[in-house]
C-alpha cells in the first residue's frame, strides 16, 4: 500500500543522485506487443519527419516553418505573413485539441507521437542497445576502466550519434529555410556559405547534446507540455497506471512463491520483480502512482504483462486506466470538462473554416504615400500611391495591370503599365492616380481598383483619394 514514507520519491528526480550529480538511467530493452506497435508507428513518423520538407504539393513544400520570413506550409497549404491570423488559429486549435486529448487520454501523445520520444527511444536508445547491450551490460561498461573495448564502443556510439545529429540538423534547416534553399546551399559548397555551415553545426551540437547527454531530462525537466500535466489530468484521465488495488491487496506486494495461493494469503498480485522500474526510460517506479516524469511509453505495461503471464496471473496489472476505473471500477466517462473543450474546439474549427473560405490567393494593397497630399495638374488632381501584390499561387502572372473602376480617372504607373508577379512572389511599386477635379464630390473620395492578369480579374482593392477642400 502507498503510505506517507513512499512520498519521499517526490523529493528528487531520477536523473540526479543524492550528491546532486547526474545519475545515468540504464533501462532494459523493452519487448512486447505495445512496443512492437510503437516501433511501427515510429518508423512511419520518422519517415514522415525526414521526408516532409522534401515533398512538394502543387510546387509547395509539404511542411515548412520559415519563421525568419514568417512563411509556413502545412500539408502543402501555404500561409503567408498576410495569413498569419489563420496560422495563429491553427496553433490555438492544436493547443485546445492537445489539451482535450490530454484530459481524456493523458500523455499518450508523449509515448506514441512526440518527436523527442521517437528520436530518443526509437533511434538513439536502440543504437545504444545495439552497441552497448542490455541494461546489465551497460551498467558494467559504465563502471569498467577505459580499456580497448570501452573506447571502441564509446567512439562508435558517439560517432554514429554525431552523424545522425548532423542529419537531423540538415532536415531541421530544410523545415526552417525550405529544402530548395538547403539543396542550393549544399550544392554551392560550405566554403561559400560559412554562416549556414556554422548554424548547421550549432544545431548539430544541440541535437548531439540532447541525445548523447541530456536525454530523458528533456521530458522530466524541460518540456512545458510535461509540466502542464498536473493541471490537465484528473481522476478520470486515462493513463499508464499501476492497479494498486489489485497489486497491493490487503497486505501489500510480495515476492512470488509458486507454492502459495495468493488469493487466500491477501498478498497483492505485484510480485515485486522491479522489472517495471528497470525498463522505465525515465527511471521512475510507476507503482508510486501517476508522476510527471512518466512519458506513457508503455514499456512497463509490456514487461509486467509478460511477468504476469510467466507466473500465471492475469495481465493488466499495469495498463491504460483512469484512477476512478482502478478504485471505483468506473468506465471511461465523457466529463463536462471534456464537453467544454469540445465546444471550444468546434467554435475554433468553424472560425478556421470560415477564414479559409475568405482567404484570397492574390492580395493587392494600394496605399497613399505617407506624408503626401495631392497635386494640381491642370484641371486634374493627382495622388501618389505605393502598391504591393502578393501572389500566393503556384502560377506566374506575366501581364498584371491595375485599373481604376470608380470614379472615372487614370492610373499612371511609375514604370511599365504591365508587370510580372512570379508564383509565391511579391511585386511592389509606385503609381499615380489622376482624376478630373470636377468629378470629385468631396476632399476624400473612395476609389475602387481592380487588378488583372491579362484579362482575368485577380483581386480588387479600395483606397482613398485626397482632393482640395470645398468651402461652398
Ligand atoms: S513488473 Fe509488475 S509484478 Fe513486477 S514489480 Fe512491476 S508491477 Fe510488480
Ligand atoms: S512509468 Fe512506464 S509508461 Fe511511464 S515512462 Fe516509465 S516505463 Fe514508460
Amino acid at each position: 500500500m502507498l503510505n506517507e514514507e513512499d512520498d519521499s520519491f517526490r523529493d528528487s528526480i531520477s536523473t540526479i543522485d543524492a550528491k546532486g550529480k547526474r545519475a545515468w538511467i540504464f533501462p532494459k530493452i523493452p519487448k512486447g506487443k505495445l512496443y512492437e506497435r510503437r516501433k511501427w508507428l515510429s518508423y512511419f513518423l520518422l519517415l514522415f519527419l525526414f521526408a516532409a520538407p522534401f515533398v512538394k504539393v502543387n510546387h509547395h513544400q509539404f511542411m515548412m516553418f520559415n519563421v525568419l520570413e514568417r512563411r509556413f506550409n502545412l500539408f502543402g497549404f501555404p500561409f503567408w505573413p498576410q495569413d498569419f491570423h489563420i496560422f495563429v488559429i491553427i496553433m490555438i486549435i492544436g493547443v485546445v485539441g492537445l489539451t482535450l486529448f490530454t484530459v481524456a487520454f493523458g500523455r499518450i501523445f508523449c509515448g506514441w507521437f512526440c518527436p523527442q520520444t521517437i528520436f530518443m527511444e526509437m533511434l538513439f536508445r536502440r543504437i545504444e542497445f545495439w552497441i552497448d547491450g542490455d541494461r546489465g551490460a551497460q551498467i558494467r561498461l559504465a563502471k569498467q576502466e577505459w580499456n580497448a573495448e570501452k573506447i571502441r564502443k564509446r567512439l562508435t556510439k558517439w560517432f554514429i550519434f554525431f552523424v545522425i545529429s548532423f542529419w537531423i540538423a540538415n532536415v531541421f534547416l530544410a523545415y526552417l529555410i525550405s529544402s530548395d534553399k538547403l539543396i542550393l546551399l549544399v550544392s554551392e559548397g560550405p566554403a561559400n556559405n560559412t554562416s549556414t555551415l556554422i548554424a548547421l553545426l550549432i544545431f548539430t551540437a544541440v541535437f548531439y547534446f540532447i541525445y548523447a547527454w541530456f536525454r530523458e531530462q528533456v521530458c522530466i525537466i524541460a518540456c512545458p507540455y510535461g509540466r502542464m500535466q498536473g493541471v490537465l489530468l484528473d481522476n478520470k484521465s486515462i493513463n499508464v497506471a499501476y492497479d494498486h488495488v489489485r497489486g497491493e491487496k490487503e497486505i501489500g506486494r510480495a515476492k512470488f512463491n509458486k507454492n502459495e495461493d495468493r488469493t487466500t494469503t491477501g498478498k497483492g498480485d505485484c510480485i515485486d520483480c522491479s522489472l517495471c522500474v528497470h525498463v522505465c526510460p525515465t527511471g521512475i517506479d510507476i507503482r508510486h502512482g501517476t508522476q510527471l516524469e512518466c512519458v506513457n511509453c508503455t514499456a512497463c505495461i509490456d514487461v509486467c504483462d509478460s511477468m504476469m503471464e510467466n507466473v500465471g496471473l492475469p495481465k493488466g496489472l499495469i495498463r491504460y486506466a483512469s484512477e476512478d476505473e482502478i478504485v471505483k471500477k468506473e468506465k471511461f466517462v465523457f466529463t463536462n470538462r471534456m464537453k467544454g473543450y469540445v465546444a471550444i474546439l468546434a467554435i475554433l474549427l468553424g472560425v478556421f473554416i470560415g477564414m479559409l473560405f475568405l482567404r484570397n490567393e492574390v492580395e493587392a494593397t494600394v496605399l497613399r504615400l505617407p506624408g503626401q497630399l495631392f497635386q494640381h495638374k491642370g484641371d486634374k488632381i493627382s495622388n501618389v500611391y505605393t502598391f504591393k501584390i502578393v501572389n500566393k499561387t503556384s502560377i506566374n502572372f506575366d501581364k498584371v495591370h491595375i485599373e481604376l473602376v470608380s470614379p472615372k480617372g487614370k492610373v499612371k504607373m511609375v514604370g511599365p503599365r504591365y508587370f510580372k508577379v512570379s508564383r509565391e512572389g511579391i511585386t511592389e511599386g509606385t503609381l499615380f492616380i489622376e482624376i478630373q477635379e470636377a468629378v470629385l464630390e468631396s476632399d476624400k473620395t473612395k476609389l475602387v481598383l481592380e487588378v488583372y492578369n491579362d484579362n482575368k480579374l485577380i483581386d480588387n482593392e479600395t483606397t482613398n483619394f485626397l482632393g482640395p477642400r470645398s468651402f461652398d
